[in-house]
């Protein structure tokens, strides 16, 4: 990531980042970077990999503290500021982090496991002066840079852990496919321990020059507003937001809707990812804003893959094709590769694959074929040249009745329904079936008693085959979610197996 530095001094007197209502140039983050890495530095000439966990306010101090560790050659090791303390104190021990930076904000809250562990914390605004100035430990792509935690969806989070150069292949491959350029500018409100939002917005943006806008704190109201003002070009977000920004927009009196229509269809840019994007929320979307949105797949083991082409055909359900320069193949359980229009699973092979998973020997090679495949347990199908997302192998994919079914394509048909406002599909074990198709609602109107799970049956039953029925309905008001916005499967079917 020493080649975004690099970058950064050639666009010195441009603007970085916009937060708590105040421009950063370029120049200010290289300095207050450089300012960072002496203080981090003071103690040990070169961090040498060692891990600095930091939990920051989305904004300028983020960057500065993240660019500091990496221009004193340590590894990046961002904390989830919703996470509760052991889940702090899992990923402090899990990477042995012995240096935690923090603002006056979070410093509080990690102030028990500083005392517990015998952290050295750093608080910013309270730093010590650096006594020397930073000198660049040498550039060297295959060092590690940071390690990510996965979004725990399936299981408990693991340490994903990049090299520079795993980084700088992500970060360079996104800016040429989706013409980043310095006179871009993007509204980042997504948390940036995750991919999405560290990598695709707020790395790609820098990298190329552009200006960060953060919003720590998410709401469609204030999204609007900042839109409004005419600055932001680009946006990139996971669907539950999209989802919030069209119930908040259908709430507006029709000259104001009117208005922020006309603002979104200035837009370069609008990306959606991290989980599967709604057809009707696709549509919708392009209804209001005039953008098809760009729906791509991506991990935070690899960065993204997969991709709907910036210019050309978007196709609603589909996530596109391989991004240049990024391998990738669809193989049976027998690692052979399958003939078109069969389902397999994704692997990918490039310069963006990871290096390892923290401290997980047996995992990382777990998660490698023999030639050097990384396994992405998801499976997709590619139709006319477009991949489409079946689903996780190992929630999303029902084996039920000797068939395979992806939770996925229920998914959608259900959200079709005119009474269903989102649902979730899980596979429920069961020794007749193997898994017994389990379908989770939450209706529009939740007062209405007209529509009973029986009628949505009945009306499914003319839209799906027999065998991809769900046999079996809860109602709730909401769906269990993760800070990136994914339904924790796991937890729903919790639903379905407590009281019966
Ligand atoms: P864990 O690995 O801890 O269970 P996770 O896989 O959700 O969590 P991430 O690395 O944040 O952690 O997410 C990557 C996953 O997100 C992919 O493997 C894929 O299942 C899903 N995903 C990403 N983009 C899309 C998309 N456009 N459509 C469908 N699924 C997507
Ligand atoms: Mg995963």
């Amino acid at each position: 990531m020493l080649q975004l530095i690099q970058n950064a001094t050639h666009n010195a007197e441009l603007t970085a980042v916009i937060s708590d209502g105040q421009s950063y140039s370029y120049q200010q983050l290289l300095d207050a970077s450089a300012d960072m890495a002496a203080l981090l530095l003071d103690a040990t000439t070169d961090l040498n990999e060692a891990r600095v966990a930091f939990m920051v306010t989305p904004g300028f101090d983020y960057v500065r503290v993240q660019w500091g560790i990496w221009r004193a050659g340590g590894v990046a090791v961002p904390l989830a500021l919703s996470y509760p303390l052991p889940s702090l104190r899992y990923v402090i021990e899990d990477t042995g982090a012995q240096v935690v930076v923090a603002d006056k904000t979070y410093a509080d809250v990690l102030a028990p496991l500083v005392d517990e562990k015998g952290l050295r914390l750093i608080v910013l605004g309270e730093e010590a002066q650096p006594s020397r100035t930073a000198q660049l430990p040498e550039r060297d792509g295959s060092r590690r840079a940071m390690i990510l935690y996965t979004s725990g969806t399936t299981n408990l989070p693991k340490g994903v852990v990049t090299t520079h150069a795993n980084l700088e292949a992500q970060i360079s491959t996104l800016v040429d496919v989706w013409q980043w350029s310095a006179s871009d500018h993007i509204l980042c409100v997504l948390p940036l321990h995750h991919v999405h939002g560290i990598v695709n917005v707020v790395s790609c943006a820098l990298w190329a020059g552009a200006t960060v806008e953060f919003l720590p704190n998410f709401s469609a109201e204030t999204v609007f507003n900042i839109f409004r003002q005419g600055q932001v070009n680009v946006f990139m977000a996971v669907p539950t937001i999209y989802f919030k920004l069209i119930a908040y927009w259908e709430g507006l009196p029709a000259d104001e809707q009117q208005r922020v229509s006309e603002t979104l269809s200035r837009f370069r840019l609008m990306v959606s990812g991290s989980a599967a994007l709604p057809a009707s929320v696709m549509e919708r979307w392009k209804a209001i804003s005039g953008h098809t949105l760009l729906e791509r797949y991506g991990m935070t083991e690899i960065g993204m893959g997969i991709s709907n082409p910036y210019e050309g055909e978007r196709r609603t359900g589909y996530i596109g094709m391989p991004l240049p320069d990024v391998s990738v193949r669809l193989v049976d359980e027998a690692n052979t590769e399958v003939s078109d229009g069969q389902p397999g699973e994704i692997q990918i092979k490039g310069a963006n694959v990871f290096l390892e998973y923290w401290n997980r020997p047996e995992a990382t090679q777990k998660a490698f074929t023999d030639d050097g495949w990384f396994r992405t347990g998801d499976i997709a199908v590619v139709e006319d040249g477009y991949y489409r997302i079946l689903g996780r192998d190992s929630i999303d994919i029902i084996k039920s009745g000797g068939y395979k079914i992806s939770a996925l394509e229920i998914e959608e048909v259900l959200r079709t329904h005119p009474a269903i406002s989102d649902c979730a599909v899980v596979g429920i074990p069961n020794d007749e079936w193997g898994e017994l198709i389990s379908a989770v609602l939450i209706l529009k109107n939740k007062s209405d008693d007209s529509v009973t799970t029986a009628d949505i049956n009945t009306w499914l039953r003319e839209r799906l085959p027999g065998y991809k029925l769900p046999r079996q309905y809860r109602l709730v008001d909401e769906l269990p979610r993760n800070a990136m916005g994914k339904v924790t499967k796991n937890e729903l079917k919790t639903l379905f197996t407590n009281d019966e």
